[in-house]
C-alpha cells in the first residue's frame, strides 16, 4: 500500500459520493470470483501469498488509506491469497462445506443490516421470529420435529457459533442435569464444587469414543476437567462406543456420567454406534440418571438423505439421534451456510436457562422489557453464551426456503455418491487401501454402505504413503487432508460442498489418484532396472 496522502474521515462526503462506484466494482469482483469458482486455484500460489504478505501494513496508519484504496487492496492483494476451501467442490480438507447462493445473498443482507439479536423484542424486529422459523424448518429437515402428547415440540433449537459451542452447551447442560437430578443447587449459582458436594458426587465423567477435540475443550471450560473425558471405544474400532464398558462405568455410585456419542466420528466419518446400542444407551442413561449428548455435527444430516436402499443402513442408525437429551449440529458444514453457524437441539431447554440466564434483579433495566421465557420463544441472551449476536439465522432461513427438502436431499445424495465413488475406486485399486478396516465387513458393497461423506485411505507401499498427500495436493486439482491413522499417515477426504458434481468431480479425483499411482509405479520400474 502506498503512503496515505491525507486524513480520511468515516463520514466523508467523498466516500459517500464514491460509494455507488465502489460497491459496483466490488460486486463485479465478487461475481468474477463466483463465476470462476470451479476453475480458481484451490490454494493460492506461493507468489500470490508472498505478494499479499508484502502488502500488509506493518503498523496502524496514522491516517487511513480511505475507502477506495482499501477496497482495492482487499480485492487485489488479499482476496487472491485466500484459499478456495469454501468455493471449490474438490476441497476435501476438514469438513468445511461451502455457502449456497441463497445463503450467500442473505449473508450480504445480514452484514448490510447488521442487526444485533441479543433480546427478543417482536414489536421492534422480525429477526427473532425468522430465527425461530429457521430452527423449526431445520428440525423438519432433520426429522427432529417430534411432538409431545400435548402437541408441544419435543426439541427446542438454538443457533450457536459452531459445533464446538454446541458441544460446550451439551456438556454444560449434562453437568447441570446430573447435579439437579441429585438435588444439588444450581452449579451456575454456587459453583461446581459446592454443587458436587451437595449432590454427593466426587466426580462427573464424560464417556465417549474418539470424541471431537471440542469435547475436551467443553470438559475444560465446564470445570469437569479434560481428565474427566474417558475413551470408551472398542479396541478393534476405537470410534465405536463400547456400550458394555459404558454400562459398567455408568453404574458407578461415586460418579455421575455424561455420555457423548460421536455420530459420525470426525477422522473416519463412521457412525460410532448401532441403532440397538443407541436404544440400550437411552435406557441406561434413564436408569442411572446420566445425560446423553449426541455430537452429530455432520452426521445429523444423514437424516435428510432420501429413504431408499442406497442409504438405508446409515439412516437406520441416524434416525435414533432423537433419543439423545441434546444434539449438536453444524450449519457451516453440511448445511452450507457461511461461518460461523452451528445449532443445538435440546429436550429440556430450562437446562440452558439454568446456565445462562442471569437472575432478574441483576439484569440491567431495559426501557422496553424483552420477552422472557413465558412459554414463548426464548430470549437469546438467556439461553446462550453470547449477548451481541449476528443474525446468522437469515442465511439458514434463506437456504431452506430457496431449496427446501428436495434441494438438500439432492445435495446430500451427490456428496454421499461422490464419497462412495472415490471409496469404490480406492477399494479396487491395488496401490491404495481403504480405511478404516471394518472387522466382520468384507464385501465392497457393504463397506460402501457405511460411508456417508468422509473417506480415509492410504497407499499400500510405505514409501509412496509417506509422500502420498503431497503428490495428490500438488496436482492442484483436489485438496485432501493428512491424518495419522493407526500410527501411519493416511489421506482423508470430506465431501461437504453444495456444488459437488458427481460425474465431473469423480472423473477428476480418479484421474488424480490414478496418475499419482501410475507415476509412482513407473518410478519404481525405473529404480528396479538401475
Ligand atoms: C466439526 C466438528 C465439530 C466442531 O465444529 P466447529 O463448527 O468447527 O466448531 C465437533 N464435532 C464434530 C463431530 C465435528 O465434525
Amino acid at each position: 500500500m502506498s503512503p496515505p496522502s491525507k486524513e480520511h474521515r468515516m463520514n466523508s462526503q467523498e466516500d459517500s459520493e464514491n460509494l455507488p462506484q465502489i460497491i459496483s466494482t466490488t460486486h463485479k469482483s465478487l461475481l468474477t470470483i463466483l463465476q470462476n469458482a470451479r476453475t480458481r486455484n484451490i490454494l493460492p500460489t506461493p507468489d500470490t501469498l508472498s505478494r499479499a504478505v508484502q502488502s500488509l501494513p506493518s503498523h496502524l496508519p496514522p491516517h487511513g488509506q480511505g475507502l477506495s484504496q482499501t477496497t482495492e487492496h482487499l480485492l487485489h492483494d488479499i482476496a487472491p491469497a485466500v484459499s478456495s476451501s469454501s468455493l471449490s467442490s474438490r476441497y476435501f480438507g476438514f469438513v468445511t462445506g461451502g455457502t449456497t447462493p441463497a445463503a450467500r445473498l442473505a449473508d450480504y443482507l445480514v452484514t448490510t443490516l447488521d442487526e444485533c439479536l441479543a433480546v427478543r423484542i417482536p414489536a421492534d424486529t422480525i429477526a427473532t421470529d425468522v430465527e425461530n422459523r429457521a430452527l423449526t424448518m431445520l428440525a423438519e429437515l432433520l426429522h427432529l420435529n417430534q411432538t409431545n402428547p400435548d402437541g408441544s415440540a419435543v426439541w427446542t433449537g438454538f443457533f450457536t457459533p459452531g459445533s464446538s459451542t454446541s458441544n460446550l452447551y451439551g456438556i454444560a447442560c449434562g453437568r447441570e442435569h446430573v447435579l439437579r437430578v441429585r438435588e444439588a443447587p444450581l452449579s451456575g449459582s454456587v459453583g461446581i464444587r459446592a454443587a458436587c458436594e451437595a449432590a454427593g458426587l466426587p466426580e462427573i465423567q464424560i464417556l465417549c469414543s474418539m470424541g471431537h477435540p471440542s469435547i475436551m475443550k467443553a470438559a475444560s471450560l465446564t470445570g469437569l476437567g479434560r481428565s474427566a473425558v474417558k475413551q470408551m471405544g472398542l479396541p478393534s474400532r476405537p470410534w465405536h462406543l463400547d456400550v458394555r464398558r459404558v454400562q459398567h462405568e455408568i453404574q458407578r455410585t461415586d460418579c455421575a456420567s455424561i455420555v457423548s456419542v460421536s455420530l459420525g466420528e470426525v477422522n473416519t466419518g463412521k457412525v460410532g454406534i448401532t441403532a440397538d446400542e443407541l436404544k440400550q444407551l437411552r435406557q441406561l442413561c434413564d436408569r442411572y440418571q446420566a445425560w446423553l449428548h449426541i455430537d452429530a455435527a455432520f452426521g445429523v444430516f444423514i437424516n435428510a438423505l432420501p429413504d431408499n436402499s442406497e442409504f438405508q443402513s446409515l439412516k437406520e442408525i441416524a434416525q435414533y439421534i432423537c433419543l439423545g437429551d441434546s444434539i449438536t449440529g453444524d450449519g457451516h458444514k453440511l448445511l452450507n451456510v457461511p461461518f460461523d453457524c452451528g445449532f443445538f437441539y435440546i429436550r429440556d431447554s430450562t437446562r440452558l436457562k439454568d446456565i445462562f440466564s442471569i437472575p432478574k434483579p441483576d439484569f440491567p433495566r431495559f426501557a422496553i422489557p424483552p420477552v422472557y421465557f413465558l412459554g414463548g420463544p426464548a430470549n437469546p441472551t438467556d439461553v446462550g453464551i453470547q449477548n451481541g449476536r449476528r443474525f446468522r439465522a437469515l442465511p439458514v432461513y434463506a437456504s431452506l426456503t430457496a431449496y427446501g427438502r428436495s434441494g438438500y436431499e439432492d445435495m446430500l445424495v451427490r456428496q454421499t455418491r461422490l464419497a462412495r465413488g472415490i471409496a469404490a475406486y480406492v477399494w479396487d485399486h491395488p496401490v491404495y487401501e481403504l480405511l478404516p478396516r471394518l472387522p466382520g465387513i468384507e464385501k465392497k458393497d457393504e463397506v460402501l454402505q457405511t460411508i456417508f461423506i468422509l473417506i480415509l485411505f492410504r497407499a499400500v507401499n510405505p514409501s509412496l504413503n509417506e509422500s502420498l498427500l503431497v503428490r495428490i495436493n500438488e496436482t492442484g486439482k483436489m485438496y485432501a487432508q493428512g491424518v495419522v491413522w493407526e500410527g501411519q499417515k493416511a489421506v482423508r477426504c470430506a465431501i461437504a460442498n453444495w456444488a459437488v458434481d458427481v460425474k465431473d468431480d469423480l472423473a477428476i479425483v480418479t484421474e488424480v489418484l490414478g496418475s499419482v499411482a501410475a507415476k509412482w509405479e513407473a518410478g519404481e520400474k525405473m529404480r528396479s532396472r538401475l
